[in-house]
Parts: structure tokens; sequence; C-alpha cells
């Protein structure tokens, strides 16, 4: 392939979160992937390598032509100025790339830097393509521009760090953009090698196109006429550890689940733990399917398992009335950036809150409000959208917010019918997208049964035992559900369901 007109510097990013710099994919390893698909469109010299100093034996086989620049850490600062330390004088744009982006279509950067050389743009982007599509192309002087408006020092780079440092004065640049012919983001997916969840989608589509060096048009025809790629592990498991609640909520249907219910004990808790870390990788898993986590009698012995784990994340969503200042302080005491707990307050006047939890708003508030003062980062309040509080959801909004305290308001579920509707509101797309629950989430009952999705609480189709079978093929049976799905063939459930759309993590 022929070179670019133009100088510019090719600039390979190695360094994100601790995450394996040389992954390997479809046989590959994707840095090796992504520095050959640079050599086909850059000198050796004018390609970079950004490299973490305690990974240089990693990269020993660099030709030596390469660039290096080593930095010590993955604060966003460090990294872009170290760049712009080796690039200064030299070039006049920079190509820049993340490493686990062996898909980047080759073509398209082509055409990326061309109409940044032609406009004389200071930051050239691919809009609405999946991330790892395309690099981005920045000037130095914008390069430089943007390391300034950096405020934390600290903060790690991410792979929106820059158009995020734009966005802080996103008037002052000359930004240019080329579009698809096709917009895929609704599927929420990458062609990213770090994690699995993304990693298996980057090898199924090497093995249907026959290689990594794809255009990304083909890319979006494949996935469009298979949709099974972007179902590859569970990103979000939703567990049964009880069957108790404090208080029946008009919004979670437990009087409509007639199948046995029960208690999960503390192994079969840490089995699931071991069985999901190892199939999915860093998924998020929830303690709170239709019940009232803080009832389980070992909940901190459950919740000191999960935090065990450096890629796993806890979600506790709780009415609250339970997590009092000793519970605040033990989850505290954890030290643990990987737990989040969603307090369910769904209201901001007294008298509706007693209608929806039949208790006193006091607690959950005071509740939350300790939680918060003791530092503690990953704290939600939030409201389940209904008409009895649909007037108040502003008020909520602001006067959480105003404390400091993230927010979520979220949409009623009727569980495909079974409960009465109680929110008029319906914020369904215009275009039909398929079911996130099918493609990214599982639900695993307390004696390890997995149904459907999480709307099936009788679990009138079960797809296997988590004890008894092999998580993978017990996730597999899903897949036919959800080509089902994207091909518009639906359950009679799915018929009634408004969640498809829900995204969850
Ligand atoms: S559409 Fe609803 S019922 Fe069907 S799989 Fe998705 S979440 Fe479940």
């Amino acid at each position: 392939m022929a070179k670019i007109k133009g100088k510019f510097a090719f600039v390979i990013n190695s360094v994100q979160d601790n995450s394996n710099p040389r992954v390997p994919v479809a046989g590959e390893d994707c840095f090796t992937v992504t520095l050959s698909k640079a050599k086909s469109i850059a000198d050796d010299r004018d390609i970079f390598v950004v490299l973490r100093d305690d990974h240089k034996p990693l990269f020993r086989d660099i030709p030596k032509e390469v660039n290096r620049i080593f930095v010590k850490s993955n604060s966003v600062y460090e990294i872009l100025f170290k760049i712009y330390q080796n690039i200064k004088g030299r070039y006049n744009l920079i190509v820049y790339i993340f490493s686990d982006e062996p898909l980047f279509d080759v073509k398209l950067t082509e055409k990326l830097v061309e109409s940044h050389i032609e406009e004389l743009s200071d930051y050239t982007y691919g809009e609405g393509f999946l991330p790892g599509a395309l690099p981005e192309v920045v000037s130095s002087e914008t390069l430089l521009k943007l390391i300034s408006l950096i405020k934390d020092k600290e903060s790690p780079v991410k792979r929106d760090s820059l158009f995020e440092l734009l966005s802080k004065d996103i008037n002052s640049f000359d930004i240019e953009s080329i579009f698809p012919d096709e917009d895929i983001r609704l599927l929420k997916v990458e062609l990213t090698a770090s994690r699995k969840i993304n990693r298996i989608i980057v090898e199924k589509l090497v093995s249907a196109l026959g290689g990594f060096d794809v255009s990304y048009r083909d890319v979006c025809s494949t996935i469009k006429n298979n949709p099974e790629i972007v179902r590859t592990v569970p990103a979000f498991v939703e567990v049964e550890i009880t069957d108790r609640v404090n208080h029946p909520v008009p919004y979670l249907p437990v009087d409509a689940i007639s199948r046995k219910r029960g208690e999960m004990d503390v192994d079969s808790f840490h089995r699931i733990l071991e069985i999901v870390h190892d199939f999915s990788e860093d998924p998020y898993i929830s303690i709170s399917y239709i019940s009232e986590p803080l009832l389980h009698p070992e909940i901190k012995r459950l919740v000191e398992l999960a935090s065990g784990y450096e890629n796993l994340k806890l979600i506790i969503e709780t009415d609250g009335i339970l997590f009092n200042p000793a519970f605040s302080n033990f989850i505290v005491d954890l030290k643990s950036d990987n737990i989040f707990v969603i307090f369910q307050i769904d209201a901001v006047r007294e008298e509706t809150y007693k209608r929806i939890h039949g208790t006193e708003i006091r607690y959950p508030e005071r509740n939350l409000r300790y939680l918060i003062s003791k530092g503690f980062k990953n704290a939600f309040a939030q409201m389940v959208r209904m008409n009895i509080n649909e007037d108040e959801m502003i008020e909520f909004y602001n006067m959480w917010k105003k404390e400091g305290v993230n927010v979520v308001i979220q949409k009623f579920n009727d569980f495909a019918g079974v409960l009465p509707r109680l929110s008029h509101s319906d914020l369904r797309p215009l275009d039909k997208i398929c079911c996130y629950h099918l493609m990214r989430d599982m639900v695993i009952f307390y004696n390890g049964d997995v149904p459907r999705c999480k709307q099936d609480i009788n679990g009138n189709a079960i797809s296997g035992n988590i004890f008894n079978e092999d998580i993978e093929k017990v996730w597999s049976r899903g897949n036919r559900l959800f080509v089902d799905y994207c091909n518009d063939r639906y359950s009679d459930d799915c018929r009634k369901c408004d969640e498809y759309y829900i995204f969850n993590f």
C-alpha cells in the first residue's frame, strides 16, 4: 500500500489500564497486527510506540527504527506530554491509535489524514464509527493546547481522552470528521481487544472476513448479517442471593413468583464468582435480583468475597433501610473501587415514599448521607419512574445532585405484563434494536438455574444450571433466541416486553 503523502507521526499507545498490551487475538498479538498495519501507511522511523517502563521486556521485538516513548504511568498528562516532546518540531500532525485496535480501517485512515491536511483541521476523527475502527488525527499545536486543558495530572488515559479534552473548549478548535455508510453504534460494542467481551467480536470478524485487513463497511455488513457475532460473554450477571424483601414495592413482582425460592449459601455464591469471573473476565455482578440483598444472613461475607476479585464489579441495589452506619463502615473499610451501591429511594415527599416502600423516607436518606459522608464515591440515589412519583423527578435529581450524589432515573419495568403498568412514559427507540439483555446479561437463580432473561421470573425458559453444566454451554443456549430476536422473531414474552433497549453495562 502506498504511504500517505505528507509527513506525520503514527503514534501507537500501548498503555491503558492494567490489561496486557500484547493480548493474543485470533492467533496473533494485537500490538503486532496494529503495528504492521501502521507500517503499511507510515515509515518505521515515523512510527512511535508509547509503552510503560515496566513493559520494556514485552516489546523487545519492535524493529529498531521504530521509536519508543517510555512512560511511568497511565496518566493522560504524562502520555500526551511525552508524545508532544518526541514529535515537536519534527511533525505537524499525529495519527493516534491504541495498540488493541487491530481492525482499524487502513484506507479510511488515509482518507482521514488527507481530509485533515486539506481542511487545515486541528482535529479529525470518525463520527459514528465503533470504537477501534479508526485512529484520530491531531495537529501538533492542538495537542499542546489539549495538554494545557488537563486539570488532574493523575487522571488515567482513556480511549476518548483527546475528544474529552477537546470538548472542554470545543469552539476553539477546527474539527473535521468523516462518516461511515452505516451507523451500528447502538450495538454498543467495540472493535478492540483488551476486554474479552470485545476481543471475541474481533476474533469472529477476523475469522469471517479472512484476516485483519478489513474494511469498516465489511465489518458492518458482516455484523448485520450475523448478529450472533456481538453476543460473546455476559457483561452483567444478576444473582438471586435471597428471596426476601423488607416490604413489597410496586415495581418488584415478588408476589407473581410461583417457583420455589430460597437463599444461596456462601459456597455456592463463591462458586458462581469463580465461574463467572473465569468466563467473562471483568463482569458486573448484581446481588439484588427481585429481593433485598441485605436480608441475606451472610451478606458481609458475600460482599467480602466479591470484593476480592480485582476485575469484578459488585452492584448492591438496596432499599437502604438496613444500610445503617455500621454497614456503611464495613463497606468503606473494604477500600474497594469496585463496589457500587444503589439506594432505591424513589421519592422526595414522605407520603409518596410511604406508598412505595411502606416506611419512613428518613431511614434510607440518612443511610445514604452517612455513606457519602465517609467519602464513598460509588453511591447512587435511584428513582424508578412511575406515575405516583413522576412530578418529584426533577426535585429528586436536583436534590441529590446538589449533595454530590450520583442519580439514576430508572424506567419502570412491568416484567412483560406481569405487573400493572404504573408508568405512562414510553422511551422506546424509533427503530427496533436487538435485546441488550439477551446479548449481554445473565440471571442466576439461588439454585443455579439460568432463566432466559430477567423477565423470566418463574424460569419458564431455563437455559441450564450453572452448577451442573459448563457456563459456556448454558450461555450459548441463548444464541438462537438472540438471533431470532434480531431477526424480528419474538417469543410471546418478548412481544410484550419493552425492556429490550435498557442497557446495563
Ligand atoms: S425482550 Fe424482554 S423478555 Fe425478551 S429477552 Fe429481552 S428482556 Fe427478555
